[in-house]
């Protein structure tokens, strides 16, 4: 079986956000999965700029010719060595290389990324490599998808089309003209919402065999108003089609006692080496050394989605409680300001790090006692996941993945996290006071990190749930053809 797998970033070459971390450790757990059976996945992502300021070892592969009407445009490919999973680079004109991975220019990104998309195409042809199936993730790789749909090309007649939604609602607005340029018509026949015919992500749903989101939750919550992005009408007359599947963390990226970043690695028992993290970032920090003080972590992308400005008011609601706070975070300027103003207003206990750094996250993973993820919305999340393993307990809003994962039941045989409700800076407050006061009993509190560390979340069961789906679609091709 011959899987095209597509993304705008995968780890470890290239990170914003968790679809890096998902592209760069789904495909190896679908291979290993997958290990009697014959299956061929090759991974392709953008030349970007980023990218191309490194010196990674790589291969010229090959060039390929996309259709940009009236005319064609180049894209050169190469593969990079050494890696388990093949990967393949796209460059070219339309990859600008001072192009950061998304820029706030929708039509920019259009380009681009429709660019990517049907030169990812051309790339199969050019390698005379057939894929069984093309697994789309995102608006950014959607219109691969329904390039197939509608030019129906002899070479791809056997290709099944697959679509991870981890994000509904960046649907590629401003993308509309670069889909006409590349040759992609408006989606006229098909039971989209009119304003939605000529956009990346809902193109692609359409085009799909089956829709997969990243949390049952998640895909349970985009058929209604509130989390639909104005498809949960479509996306209800394809509900046979849609399901839910929870992304996996790499533990072997992830894990404390192996953590080449953090000073005292650990394990479920060697804990203590958990305290004297926690000392040593406030000592870089220059916090005061509180024990029983709850040290609160964010690390987050600054979005409303992500409810940074919840979790400021909250903390700042509840200031005559013991607690302490370290955000690492980037994004959008005003919610960075307003995080940066809490830590104006308690330099005593709070530290704003306004940036995205990899290695200060692990030392916050490894330090804090609580993770902050307050989100509004949450398609899976992977910080509290991540979070758990590392002994770290998460408050989360009770959304589509922390719902799937965070255990908040008071049963001290598995309670493992809190959730609250209604996005509101009262309710996450009220929790929060919940939290410090199960932080008192430091009995209770361990037996809650021990039950996180012990939770897995690894991508094996994930994985094979979506090789079970590359099968069902193949099957559905093959069984067509004979
Ligand atoms: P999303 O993909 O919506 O941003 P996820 O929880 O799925 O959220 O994944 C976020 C990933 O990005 C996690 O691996 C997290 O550790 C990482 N991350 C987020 N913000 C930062 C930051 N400022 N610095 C380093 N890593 C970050």
């Amino acid at each position: 079986m011959n899987i095209l797998f597509l993304a705008a970033e995968a780890e470890p070459f290239i990170k914003v956000g968790g679809l890096a971390d998902v592209a760069g450790s789904l495909p190896p757990a679908i291979q290993q999965v997958a290990s009697n059976d014959h299956i061929d996945i090759r991974v392709v992502i953008p030349f970007h700029g980023a990218l191309q300021r490194q010196s990674l070892p790589m291969h010229f592969v090959t060039q390929v010719q996309v259709k940009h009407y009236p005319q064609y445009v180049e894209a050169e490919i190469y593969q990079l060595e050494h890696t388990g999973v093949p990967t393949y680079l796209i460059g070219g004109t339309l990859l600008s290389p001072n192009a950061p991975v998304y820029t706030s220019d929708s039509s920019l990104d259009g380009i681009k990324y429709t660019y990517f998309s049907m030169a990812a195409l051309e790339l199969c042809k050019e390698l005379n490599w057939k894929p069984d199936l093309v697994h789309a993730n995102d608006w950014h790789t959607a219109p691969a998808l329904y390039a197939l749909k509608v030019f129906k090309e002899p070479f791809f007649s056997q290709t099944g089309k697959l679509i991870t939604i981890h994000n509904l609602p960046y649907l590629g607005h401003g993308a509309a003209d670069a889909l006409g340029e590349f040759g992609l018509p408006p989606a006229v026949n098909s039971q989209l919402p009119v304003w939605a015919q000529q956009l990346p992500l809902p193109v692609g749903l359409y085009a799909a065999d089956k829709i997969v989101a990243v949390s049952p939750t998640y895909a349970k919550e985009i058929l209604t108003a509130d989390f639909g992005a104005g498809l949960d009408g479509y996306l209800a007359t394809r509900q046979e089609d849609l399901c839910g599947i929870l992304n996996g963390i790499d533990y072997s990226l992830w894990n404390p006692k192996t953590d080449q970043i953090i000073k005292y690695p650990y394990d479920q028992d060697h804990l203590t080496n958990k305290i004297n993290n926690k000392t040593k970032i406030l000592q870089d920090f220059n916090l005061s050394i509180e024990p029983d003080t709850i040290l609160i972590g964010m690390i987050t992308r600054m979005d409303y989605q992500k409810g940074v400005d919840l979790a400021i008011q909250a903390l700042q609601s509840i200031h005559d409680q013991p607690w302490q706070a370290i955000i690492l975070g980037t994004g959008n300027p005003v919610l960075e300001q307003t995080a940066f103003q809490l830590h104006l207003q308690f330099p005593q206990r709070v530290r704003s790090v306004l940036r995205f750094d990899p290695g200060l996250s692990r030392q916050i993973y490894a330090a804090a006692d609580l993770l902050l993820i307050p989100s509004r919305y949450e398609p899976c999340g992977l910080t509290q996941m991540i979070a758990m393993k590392y002994g770290t307990i998460p408050l989360g809003r009770a959304t589509g993945g922390l719902k799937d994962t965070i255990i908040d039941n008071q049963d001290p045989s598995t309670w493992c996290g809190f959730l609250f409700d209604k996005p509101t800076p009262e309710d996450l407050a009220q929790t929060l006071l919940r939290a410090i006061e199960a932080y008192r009993n430091s009995n209770l509190w361990q037996k809650m990190q021990l039950n996180a560390m012990n939770q897995d979340f690894s991508w094996k069961r994930s994985a094979a749930k979506y090789f079970h789906l590359y099968q069902e679609i193949y099957d559905r091709y093959h069984d067509q053809a004979e």
